[in-house]
């Protein structure tokens, strides 16, 4: 049986941003037409569209940080290699695509120093 679509649920995050979420069971909300949680259809949602429309991205020491309209965050190198792959609820600005970069890296000498 089919369920009525129903208006998305936007949630605050720990740091006053919104992010949208299913309104039966809650999970954050991956695509904009249905719930990949419980398949609960959204209504149609200008702002929700405007959200998976976003993408930001930066390059940087010849790294290419980028946040796509499904909110992965990839980190790619100058020869397309992919070091970083993470699913971030967060809409990311440029200056917090930096920092993420930044910690990437930091988080990579102290892994590989004792190699
Ligand atoms: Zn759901």
């Amino acid at each position: 049986m089919s369920k009525e679509p129903k208006k998305v649920a936007w949630m605050e995050d720990y740091d006053g941003g919104k992010y949208p979420a299913c309104p039966s069971c809650g999970e954050p909300a991956y695509y904009p037409d249905q719930c990949c949680f419980c398949g609960q259809p959204f209504e149609q949602d200008d702002e929700l569209l405007k959200e998976f429309n976003h993408s930001v991205q930066i390059e940087r020491d010849g790294y290419t940080v980028v946040q796509a309209s499904n909110n992965h965050v990839h980190i790619y190198a100058s020869d397309g290699t992919l070091l970083s792959h993470a699913t971030c609820i967060k809409r990311m600005t440029e200056k917090d695509l930096e920092r993420y970069l930044e910690n990437h890296r930091r988080l990579m000498k102290e892994l590989f120093k004792e190699v």
